[in-house]
């Protein structure tokens, strides 16, 4: 699976672009994040890693299914109810992007060889 660029969440599509700058990845440019999704201007950002030092494949996967996972709640209200406060969702959307990524991958459903346009062999890994 090469890296996607763009997703369509319930009718509602988000750009997805990577970054090689944690502060960049913020829209507001005020924190280092791994990742972030903007609802108002509908775009995911990830951080794929600094120019010498990239990111593992499966490290921005899990990062791209958090912001997804956030973009799921937010498109289904009934699942906003289900979460307390921002926190619990937190903690909720990354241990289900952990497993899903994991699970994904380790069985097969997404190969993520060519997430780079590089194969594996390729890359030396
Ligand atoms: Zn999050």
């Amino acid at each position: 699976m090469k890296k996607p660029n763009e997703i369509n969440i319930g009718g509602v599509v988000y750009k997805i672009t990577y970054t090689k700058d944690r502060v960049k990845t913020d829209l507001d440019k005020r924190s280092q994040l791994w990742g972030q999704i903007c609802y108002h201007t509908r775009t995911i950002r990830v951080f794929e890693g600094e120019n010498d030092h990239t990111r593992q494949p499966i490290d921005q996967f899990h990062v791209l299914l958090h912001e997804v996972i956030h973009g799921i709640i937010r498109q289904h209200e009934f699942l906003e109810h289900c979460i307390k406060d921002r926190d619990s969702e937190e903690v909720i959307v990354d241990q289900i992007a952990s497993v899903l990524s994991d699970t994904l991958v380790r069985n097969g459903w997404f190969n993520l060889d060519d997430w780079d346009g590089t194969p594996k062999k390729a890359r030396g890994k």
